[in-house]
């Protein structure tokens, strides 16, 4: 370990050791690449922010066999309840998931990185970088004092607070108004019924966002996602008046955990620069509609390590190779996060009474295709629900 502490050159620099940055890292060491992931938390995986929800669908798209032990809940679909209580579920084969433990989950794909030949450095913090001589030298905050380590290759797998994009001169500006803010217990007691996740809708739920029920092995993750433009109070005060509210639900309730974090639903366009390129919530990759994230962080990490192997064997690592992988993404999600985008901007219009109609007339397989961006459905509905035409003017009008 020293050895390679002291050599401080390598193929590909990741910085972060989130879901993205040890997949990134095992897909490039695996093909013969010097890796180093530097990772600033000391440790891996905590604390977690997220609610550790994931479909068996999106993992087996990425042929991902998860290691038993990060499974803490199996899920065969969600519960759905409109701001007066009123329930619809969704179910079937892509609604089956899986409720993570995700400190053991960081571990095992970190491990499965090393595996693969990357080599990894915790408490070490990415503090700037620079070009020089056509490579990229950051500047790493470590246990052991501050160490330069020079890089064709850096990957920005940093998170939603990611600083590596902006060292590369990358606009990644957002608004402040594109994060939604999430707040979250883990609690023991919690009485749902496990088999589902559980979503609460609603203005004065969860503005422009909603509140969550991930039932675990001996505990749940509760939690909302607000937008502050819609928001009267802070994330954390909406969600003690949801657990006040639901008695019933959570009247022997007790949290072991508190967590939080934003998450970006607008996309930024650039993800790469010369030598460098972004994944996941570092280039805000998440699903727009419901904040989701670790499968396209993941996915883009296989994207990204495929254009990164493709320009380290040609020698020519500059923004105009690496843009492949924008492309890559593009074709992949592009479409889809428009419509999504556009589900979105739609669905921050709803008053409470819309989504009481929603409820009354909506199956769970309509509210699934919505969440597929399969809109135009909404517009077939209207013409056997006459009903939902005030909606599907809501959503025409932009
Ligand atoms: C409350 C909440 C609930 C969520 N629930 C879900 C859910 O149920 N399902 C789902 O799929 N997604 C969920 N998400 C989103 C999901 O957590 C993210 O999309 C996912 O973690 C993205 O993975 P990542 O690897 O890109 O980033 P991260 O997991 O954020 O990893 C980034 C890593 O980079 C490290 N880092 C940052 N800066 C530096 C630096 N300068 N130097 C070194 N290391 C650095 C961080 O410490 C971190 O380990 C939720 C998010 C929140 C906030």
């Amino acid at each position: 370990m020293e050895q390679w502490r002291d050599k401080m050159r390598v193929d590909c620099l990741i910085v972060g050791a989130g879901p993205a940055g040890s997949v990134a890292a095992k897909e490039i060491a695996s093909r013969g690449y010097e890796t180093l992931v530097v990772e600033k938390r000391q440790e891996i995986g905590a604390p977690k922010r997220c609610a550790e929800g994931i479909t068996k669908h999106g993992l087996d798209k990425l042929g991902i066999k998860l290691h038993p032990l990060c499974i803490s809940g199996r899920i065969s679909g969600a519960a759905l309840y409109s701001p007066s209580g009123k329930m619809v579920t969704m179910e079937g084969e892509e609604m089956e998931g899986y409720v993570l433990e995700r400190k053991i989950f960081e571990k095992w794909l970190a491990a499965e990185a090393i595996k693969a030949g990357a080599k990894y450095m915790v408490k070490s913090q990415a503090m700037g970088m620079e070009k020089e001589g056509g490579k990229w030298k950051v500047r790493v905050k470590t246990i052991e004092g501050m160490k330069e380590i020079e890089a064709n290759i850096v990957i920005g797998a940093d998170g939603v607070e990611s600083k590596v994009g902006r060292w590369a001169g990358l606009n990644t500006v957002n608004k402040i108004t594109d994060y939604h803010s999430g707040i979250q217990f883990e609690m023991v007691n919690v009485d749902a019924e496990e088999k589902y996740i559980h979503l609460f809708f609603g203005r004065e739920v969860a503005p422009l966002g909603y509140a969550w029920i991930f039932p675990k092995a001996f505990s749940a993750n509760v939690g909302l996602g607000i937008l502050e433009k819609g928001a009267k109070m802070k994330a954390y005060e909406y969600l003690i008046k949801f657990i006040k509210e639901h008695e019933e639900i959570f009247k022997n309730a007790q949290p072991i955990e508190i967590n939080g974090g934003g998450v970006p639903v607008a996309h930024f366009t650039e993800m790469v620069a010369d030598g460098v390129m972004l994944v996941g919530d570092a280039a805000q990759l998440v699903n727009p509609i419901h904040g989701g994230g670790m499968t396209r962080a993941i996915h883009s990490s296989i994207m990204a390590a495929e254009v990164a192997d493709k320009a380290l064997k040609k020698g020519d690592v500059s923004k105009e190779t690496l843009k492949e992988y924008e492309k890559m993404w593009d074709e992949e999600y592009g479409e889809k996060t428009k419509k999504l985008m556009k589900l979105r901007a739609f669905l921050e219009k709803l008053e409470d009474k819309d989504f009481e109609l929603l409820a009354d007339i909506l199956q769970g397989e309509d509210i699934y295709a919505l969440t597929q961006a399969k809109l135009s459905f909404l517009i077939k509905k209207v013409v056997t629900k006459p009903a939902l035409l005030g909606l599907a003017k809501k959503y025409l009008m932009d």
